[in-house]
């Protein structure tokens, strides 16, 4: 709106100045030789015009003594109707040559046309400003039932296309993918056997975990376009956009068949449906409808499949998942060490590393990182390297780069006071002692008590091999240490800080999995409490439905109690016993304020 105005004033300003123009154009139009009719008419009553010649309102005198004059008349009058009203004698008038000539052509139109046309180009003027204004506005109502779909051409280059060469790991995803790319390249094979060509494929992972590659790679190796939109992107404020995108999307992907298309976050739309609060027929809906109307209307022979991404299977509605839509169904699993290595060699290639590189150690340093994650931290290691004024990236910054993906960036300048610093490290010691000593837990990789990312300071500690699995004892030592930075607090200071609330929260909730999840409480037997029906509003969970009566709340508040209590009691057992070592971990931080594994092992030995 402010623009709005700016832009009229600037209009104005322009209309003044050009009208300013005008003006003083047709004023300067006046040179010395320009007489009133008044000089005219007695000259001719005093015999000295030779002649008159009349060009439309301009009457040029030629006198008798060879000099000239200019006369201005009145539009539209003639000119002897004019000397008649002044009262020239008619003797007198006959006397003098009179020419009539047209006027010249530009200055005619000119004349004639200036008038109307200039209003009217100032207007048309103003009038386009205004709708770019608009327009600028984002008032683009006629647009938004187009899909906003991404097109995605396949390059005649080669090398640019993205292929299942660039996707590390997934080796069950990619050989199942083989298949959709054969269906691409050469549907007639099946066809010909009457096969019907499958036109749905559900890519189920993690964020990260490379499901916009993959389906990216199909398109690459079938060479064939490839369309990707988001699920979110087809819900707008007004209903029935989705599904008119919806509608154009698979227009434009029929026109140049064979295609991919590409629905990241099918679960956006495609959630169960009639579980919405916002009534029956809501926006979602009609979308997912559409979706569904038209992956039925494929011919048989329509050659166009369409992938969608989700990690929320479990949300997605039934029919989504019938056969002939989304029937197949491929897993992408977190990537293990060895994906992780060749993740990792992927995504180096372009990067100069340092001799003593070695991927695997950094693949054994991230468990639990994505392809996503391990992408990011080569970058960062890269960016590192280039800020160090490295020509190669090497270990060290590898390393520091773990950290900084998995924590968020150091924060050297958030200075700790002497006492906060005693604090946290004791407290983070506390963490790393209890982590010492109990059988069941990680080994300790790295504490540090520079603040990174939200965290005061940190133990980092990182699993020996990628688990599936967790027993109930691991998951009550991993207790003893979640509480052990409390607990040091407590037994050193007589006091707790605000340093270990996310401990504490982190700790209820793994005391309260284990019991309504897990089945691992003692007495409450094998059965689940609570299910996560959800409710959505806005797309978030509301609520989890209890289907327990309130004695059995009661009892699982006791037992989430308990755990909790014996777990605290097991890591204060550990610090008071072994209080010198803590002593000598807390002068180590203080001093150097990192301890890498190889140093905490050394020190903690004895
Ligand atoms: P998703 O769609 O599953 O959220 P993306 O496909 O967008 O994940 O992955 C993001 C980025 O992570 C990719 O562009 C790629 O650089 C990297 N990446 C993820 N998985 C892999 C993989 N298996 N191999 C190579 N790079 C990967
Ligand atoms: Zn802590």
């Amino acid at each position: 709106m402010k623009n709005l105005l700016k832009n009229f004033f600037i209009f104005f300003i322009i209309l003044l100045v050009v009208s300013g123009l005008f003006y003083s154009a047709s004023d300067a139009e006046q040179p010395k030789d320009y007489v009133g009719i008044q000089k005219l008419v007695e000259e001719i009553n005093g015999e000295s015009v030779e002649s008159v010649t009349v060009e439309g309102n301009l009457l040029r005198v030629k006198l008798k003594d060879g000099s000239g004059q200019k006369v201005k008349k009145e539009n539209g009058e003639s000119l002897s109707a004019l000397l008649k009203n002044f009262s020239v004698a008619p003797d007198k008038l006959a006397k003098v040559n009179i020419e009539v000539k047209d006027e010249s052509g530009l200055s005619f139109w000119a004349s004639m046309l200036l008038p109307i046309a200039l209003p009217l180009l100032l207007i048309g003027v103003f009038i386009y400003f205004m709708a770019r204004q608009i327009q600028g506005a984002n008032v683009r109502a006629l647009m938004f039932g187009q899909s906003q779909a991404r097109e995605v051409k396949q390059d005649q280059d080669k090398k640019k296309q993205i292929t299942f060469k660039d996707v590390a790991g997934v080796k069950e995803a990619k050989e199942e993918l083989k298949e959709v790319v054969e269906f691409l390249t050469s549907p007639k094979k099946f066809l010909e056997l009457g096969a019907n060509i499958p036109k749905g494929v559900l890519l189920v992972g993690a964020p990260g975990t490379g499901k916009t590659l993959l389906a990216k790679a199909v398109a690459g190796e079938a060479h064939v376009p490839f369309f990707h939109m988001s699920g979110s992107e087809f819900v707008e404020m007004f209903v029935g956009v989705g599904a008119s995108r919806v509608r154009d999307l698979f227009k434009r992907a029929k026109k140049s068949a064979p295609c991919i298309v590409f629905i990241d976050e099918i679960d956006a739309v495609g959630r169960q449906r009639g579980s919405g609060l916002g009534g029956s027929h809501d926006e979602r809906e009609q979308t997912l409808n559409q979706i569904l109307v038209e992956m039925d209307g494929f011919e048989p022979n329509t050659n166009v499949i369409v992938i969608a991404a989700t990690n929320r299977p479990d949300v997605l509605d039934p029919a989504l998942l019938r056969p002939g839509r989304f029937d197949r169904r491929v897993v992408l699993d977190e990537p293990d060490i060895n994906d992780r290595t060749e993740i990792l060699k992927v995504h180096s290639q372009k990067k100069p590393l340092g001799k003593e590189v070695s991927l695997r150690r950094i693949a054994e340093r991230t468990p639990g990182f994505s392809g996503a994650d391990l992408a990011n931290l080569l970058n960062e290691a890269a960016i590192l390297s280039a800020r160090n004024g490295k020509r190669l990236i090497e270990m060290p910054e590898l390393f520091q780069s773990i950290e900084k993906v998995m924590l968020g960036p150091e924060r050297k300048s958030r200075v700790l006071s002497d006492k906060e610093k005693k604090i946290t490290a004791y407290h983070e010691a506390g963490h790393a002692l209890v982590t010492h000593i109990l059988p069941n837990t990680d080994p300790v990789q790295k504490i540090s008590i520079i603040s990174r990312g939200m965290a005061g300071g940190y133990t980092l500690k990182v699993p020996l091999e990628d688990k599936r699995m967790h027993s109930r004892q691991e998951f009550l030592e991993e207790l003893s240490v979640l509480l052990g930075g409390y607990i040091a607090e407590r037994e050193i200071f007589g006091d707790i800080t605000t340093g270990a609330t996310s401990d504490l929260r982190t700790a209820t909730h793994l005391a309260r999995r284990m019991i309504t999840d897990y089945g691992m409480s003692r007495e409450l037997g094998p059965r689940t409490f609570g299910s996560r029906e959800e409710l959505i509003f806005l797309g978030r969970e509301l609520h989890e439905q209890r289907d327990y009566s309130e004695k059995i709340a009661e009892r699982i508040d006791d037992e989430i109690m308990h755990y909790l209590n014996e777990a605290a009691e097991r890591a204060r057992q550990i610090i008071r016993e072994h209080k010198p070592k803590l002593e000598k971990i807390v002068e180590a931080l203080l001093k150097q304020e990192k301890l890498e594994k190889e140093e905490f092992e050394e020190l903690v030995k004895a």
